[in-house]
């Protein structure tokens, strides 16, 4: 059943989204001294197929990762990049969640020493489904050799609540906020003097979330819990760098997603009719488009036994 919706997805991803995908110009950002990100990925970047963002926090003794992009051949370019800004060695990744445009490009930061870490739910569901996905790349509209030198490598830390990570003279701490939201186990990283937050996929800006896994309601809550900390720098999974305003935003998108889908799938049966539908009523999103197919096929509308989309 999982491949046979991961097959449909594929056709709609081939269909629809590669024109939209192709994604911008990398390089780093700097958000305060020793911080870094990838936002506003949005254009053509063949180094970062489906526009993730990433963290990277300078310490004293060394440096930590927020997510590693896709597959080694991306994640060398996000290294080639650090290493632009620092040469300090990399200590430690910590993926905000398992999903593959922020996981597997891990292999490449281990290689370096770097200890992964991530919440237990992480490393379970990237230990059970992260040889699959290597094994599939065609699942994802991605060539065959996409992962060539990819290797699955899971968090060997892994943690429930959170972690305070120790990089010499500063900390970033790994949190759960409480609630399952865009994943079982999707954490954010915090910068507290420095009012930095990396929030992973709990927020996308200007793109169309992936909710197919997600707990919708554990996901309000988490959304109301990182505005609380009302932090100077937002950096979300996908899209620019964030405010309040667009962590409320994503909190209606989904309220107002979850109402029409639920009511459209009560009345039609063709993923492709509902998913026009959707895009018609939408909240304005302007990139990513294919997942509201996505979402809509794996939690309203899946396939019927033995049936595909063509
Ligand atoms: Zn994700």
């Amino acid at each position: 059943m999982r491949l046979k919706i991961l097959h449909v997805i594929v056709v709609v991803v081939a269909l629809v989204a590669l024109p939209v995908l192709g994604l911008a110009q990398g390089g780093l950002v700097q958000l305060g001294e020793g911080i870094y990100a990838y936002a506003d990925v949005g254009g053509e970047d063949p180094n970062n197929v489906f526009a993730a963002n990433v963290g990277v926090v300078v310490g004293e003794d060394g440096v930590l990762v927020v997510d590693t992009l896709t597959s080694a051949e991306e994640a060398e370019v996000l290294l080639a990049d650090i290493r632009g800004v620092t040469d300090k060695p990399i200590l430690y990744v910590v993926n905000t969640h398992y999903h593959l445009d922020h996981a597997l490009g891990n292999n490449v930061f281990a290689r370096e020493g770097a200890v992964i870490i991530g919440h237990a739910r992480c490393r379970e569901a990237l230990l059970a489904s992260g040889e699959e996905q290597l094994a599939n790349p065609e699942m994802m509209g991605l060539p065959p050799d996409f992962w060539a030198n990819t290797i699955i490598e899971a968090p060997t830390l892994a943690f429930e609540q959170e972690l305070v990570i120790d990089l010499g003279g500063r900390t970033a701490t790994a949190k759960y906020l409480g609630w399952p939201s865009h994943s079982a186990g999707s954490v954010v990283v915090v910068l507290e003097q420095e009012s930095v937050i990396f929030t992973g996929d709990i927020l996308f800006t200007d793109f169309h979330p992936f909710l197919g896994e997600g707990d919708l309601e554990g996901w309000a809550k988490t959304l109301d819990a990182i505005a609380a900390m009302d932090m100077e720098h937002i950096v979300p999974g996908h899209g620019p760098l964030s405010t309040n305003q667009d962590l409320m935003d994503m909190k209606a998108y989904l309220a107002e997603f979850d109402a029409m889908a639920t009511e459209l799938a009560a009345s039609m049966d063709d993923p492709e009719q509902i998913t026009a539908a959707m895009l018609e009523k939408l909240p304005q999103r302007s990139l990513g488009d294919f997942i509201v197919g996505f979402n809509i096929m794996m939690r309203y509308a899946p396939p019927g036994e033995g049936e595909y989309v063509h």
